[in-house]
């Protein structure tokens, strides 16, 4: 459908992006594909050592998922999602096809082994979550393709997760966020992944930050590395939820803490981890 109605056409899934632009007349599509009639769309798959998301799975699925929660870090992300409304309805596909700098699943993502699967016209292809996002609302998608899937690496033995949002109130999107990712080996950080959200035009993996823990222990020198290195990462806009000046400092601190919540649960520890509220 997408193909023979052309450029006027756009798909619709929880309609919690869209539906509000069309509101505010950002977006005037002349004609809407709606997913939510595609059966089999919405679904949780363990497969191996990978866990597999059908595009129309919704936030509240993926929240509630036995299957999910076995990253911890997706149940963090999930159940923070704005409020039961939009968990009920906004699903992982449409998310990150929005490509939203704001939006939580690809700062989350970008710190997990991530492929979407595109689906079109043409056939099928699967592309690595950082060549999918490629701006700001702009993705690897042609017009006559849909994400179909995205799946996610089980990380190895010995990993931890935690993703945590600051914001001003749970149906706001947040003013800045952390997600980290580390493999442990005694007190040593095998590997590490930091991706930073709301702080630049799309989720920021930190480099420098990753590279701070990576083969050290994890102390307060380390964690101090780790996050001056993330606030240099940052980049970003003074705008209604504060100053670039305030951000950067604010992500510095959602990294601190959620290097201490990862490592913790990579060492078996049940930490639960909410968002901050202002
Ligand atoms: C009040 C409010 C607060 C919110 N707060 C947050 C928040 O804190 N964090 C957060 O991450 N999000 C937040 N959201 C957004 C929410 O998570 C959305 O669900 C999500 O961004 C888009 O998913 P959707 O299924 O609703 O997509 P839709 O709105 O239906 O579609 C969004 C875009 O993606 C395209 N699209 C949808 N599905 C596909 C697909 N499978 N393949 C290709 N293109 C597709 C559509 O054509 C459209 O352009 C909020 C939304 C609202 C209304």
């Amino acid at each position: 459908m997408l193909a023979e109605l052309g450029d006027e056409a756009k798909l619709l899934a929880g309609g919690q992006s869209l539906i509000p632009l069309m509101k505010l007349r950002f977006a005037n599509p002349q004609h809407l594909v709606d997913l939510n009639f595609i059966p089999g769309a919405s679904y949780i798959q363990e497969d191996g050592a990978t866990l597999k998301f059908g595009a129309l799975t919704r936030h509240a699925e993926i929240e509630n998922s036995k299957i999910a929660a076995k990253i911890p870090i997706l149940h963090d992300c999930a159940a923070g999602i704005a409020d039961v409304q939009v968990r009920n309805r906004g699903t992982i596909g449409g998310s990150l096809a929005e490509a939203d700098p704001s939006g939580d699943w690809a700062a989350v993502l970008m710190t997990l082994a991530t492929e979407v699967r595109c689906l079109g016209t043409n056939g099928e292809r699967t592309v690595p979550l950082p060549d999918f996002i490629q701006d700001a609302y702009s993705t690897a998608l042609a017009h006559d393709e849909l994400l179909s899937e995205v799946s996610v690496k089980m990380p190895p033995k010995g990993s931890g997760g935690a993703y945590i949002a600051f914001k001003r109130s749970a149906p706001v999107y947040p003013t800045a966020s952390a997600a980290v990712q580390v493999v442990m080996d005694g007190d040593t950080c095998k590997d590490a992944a930091i991706s930073l959200g709301c702080v630049g035009l799309m989720a920021i993996k930190a480099k420098e930050a990753e590279a701070a823990l990576r083969g050290k222990p994890i102390d307060r020198k380390t964690i101090a590395a780790a996050l001056e290195a993330s606030r240099e990462a940052a980049d970003p806009q003074t705008d209604m939820r504060g100053s670039a000046d305030y951000k950067r400092q604010l992500v510095g601190a959602l990294v601190k803490q959620a290097i201490e919540i990862a490592v913790r649960r990579a060492r078996g520890e049940q930490v639960e981890v909410s968002h901050l509220y202002a």
